[in-house]
């Protein structure tokens, strides 16, 4: 029985969307102490539309393949639209993943999440706190 779907396979072994945008509208970093995934979102937003989007992200492979469909999945769409996408339809973007590797597409939702709220906060637009539930405090328990 294969432990990743085709879909997982494909994204992690050619990755779309890799790289850096250089003066990126807005950026968003998260990691994970589970496997150690580190993830890295540059956002392009033109008129509220996300233009262009690339990511880095130093990890597993469901974290790369997660990285990947979220940002195949958010490219061309709105801000407000990227805002909604959650880890469960990345997950099932990808045919599924293992119960024990889900987190890694949380990480894929959140680094969104925070570059929105790094464009948000550059570009002067208010925002309602409660979109941005407070993803920080995970990392802090002693480690
Ligand atoms: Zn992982």
């Amino acid at each position: 029985m294969a432990l990743y779907s085709e879909k997982v396979m494909d994204h992690f072994t050619n990755p779309r969307n890799v790289g850096v945008i250089e003066n990126a509208d807005g950026v968003g970093e998260v990691g994970n102490a589970t496997c150690g995934d580190i993830m890295k979102i540059y956002l392009k937003i033109n008129e509220d539309t996300i233009s262009d989007v690339k990511f880095e992200t130093f990890g597993c492979g469901s974290a790369i393949a997660s990285s990947s469909m979220a940002t195949e999945m958010i490219k061309g769409k709105s801000v407000e639209d990227a805002l909604m996408l959650t880890n469960k339809a990345v997950a099932e973007a990808l045919d599924g993943l293992p119960p024990h590797k889900m987190h890694c597409s949380v990480l894929a939702e959140e680094a969104i999440k925070e570059a929105v709220k790094d464009y948000y906060t550059k570009s002067g637009i208010a925002y309602d706190e409660a979109l941005f539930p407070d993803l920080s405090h995970e990392e802090h328990h002693g480690g």
